[in-house]
């Protein structure tokens, strides 16, 4: 019984929760197969491509016709997904069209009907047992590492005349960063401590220098020194890197709900009794205005 795993493309390279869901898919002991969008001509030689026995390349996810193509046609009962928010979307299509279940934040996958998930923001694990014979697992960020594979894969171009998108884009902004905050290996985020917008620049200098991404605390967007995009916490994204940089946050809790299942949490704070400090992994004691630039110099 082949697997299918969706495959994500960011700046031209698979991501890493797709790379991810690759080596759980792997791990099943079938054949592997890959769907994706990308039109990269490299993909074939893809580091993180080579886990697959074949790949299905088509239009758009949201073609449901393509993808139902794939999972009529190959009889595919198990799908394993990045939990973006594209892919949340396009499972709950697929769940109503094909009758699949759908079980989000996976950690780990443990036989084809079997896995643990995390719940309540990350602080508890369940064992999940599907009924249901078709399921989706929609997996956390940075659950495993990833593993590389040769395979010779097969590369199957889907085609559709009847294209059947279900929207249609009006506009579209590009964000002008490279980097995307679900992504990221390292997120360097800050918060009301910077007392103004104009303080940002070393935030995003010491991103920049870190290759990371820029997030911050609820009330820093509701003041509208950051795009609510940055936005992370109970109420805002969810996420979960390498390295979390927390930078005149206090930690209040709806704020640690969005980032306490980051590997690594660094706070900065000048509060030696902030309440983020018991989430860190290490911490700094001080001034940010004095430390971030402290450490920008020891970076050059
Ligand atoms: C229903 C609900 C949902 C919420 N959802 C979210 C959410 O999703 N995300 C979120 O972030 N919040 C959320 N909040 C708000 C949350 O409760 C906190 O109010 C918020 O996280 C505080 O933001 P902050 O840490 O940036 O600011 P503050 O609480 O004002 O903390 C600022 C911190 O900066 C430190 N500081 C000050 N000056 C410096 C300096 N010079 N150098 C270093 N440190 C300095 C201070 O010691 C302090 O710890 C929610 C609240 C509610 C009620």
């Amino acid at each position: 019984m082949p697997v299918l795993v969706f495959i994500e493309f960011t700046n031209g390279k698979i991501n890493e929760s797709s790379c991810q869901a690759t080596t759980l898919a792997n791990g099943q002991g079938d054949e592997v197969y890959g769907v994706t969008t990308s039109t990269d001509k490299n993909y074939n030689s893809t580091l993180g491509l080579k886990g697959f026995d074949k790949i299905f390349m088509i239009n758009d996810f949201k073609n449901i016709e393509c993808l139902s193509k794939i999972i009529l046609d190959h009889d595919i009962k198990i799908i394993i997904s990045p939990g973006s928010d594209l892919f949340r979307e396009i499972s709950s299509l697929i769940s109503i069209s094909h009758k699949f279940s759908i079980v989000s934040n996976v950690k780990k996958i443990l036989d084809h009907k079997t896995a643990i998930t995390t719940v309540y923001t990350g602080k508890v694990e369940s064992e999940v047992n599907v009924i249901n014979e078709k399921i989706i697992y929609l997996i956390n960020k940075n659950i495993i590492e990833s593993d590389t594979y040769d395979k010779n894969t097969d590369i199957i171009k889907i085609e559709s005349k009847n294209l059947r998108i279900n929207y249609e884009i009006l506009e579209e902004t590009k964000i002008d960063h490279d980097i995307s905050l679900s992504d990221a290996d390292i997120v360097v985020s800050a918060g009301r401590g910077l007392k103004g917008p104009e303080n940002w620049k070393m935030i995003e200098d010491l991103a920049k220098k870190l290759h990371a991404a820029t997030a911050c605390s609820k009330p820093v967007s509701d003041a509208g020194w950051r795009s609510h995009h940055e936005h992370v916490g109970q109420t805002g994204l969810k996420i979960s890197p390498k390295i979390y940089f927390a930078i005149g946050i206090s930690g209040a809790i709806q704020h640690l709900a969005g980032v306490n299942s980051s590997k690594i949490i660094i706070v900065i704070n000048n509060d030696p009794d902030a309440p983020f400090f018991k989430s860190a992994d290490y911490g700094i004691v001080g001034d940010a205005f004095e430390i971030i630039p402290k450490i920008l110099k020891a970076l050059n």
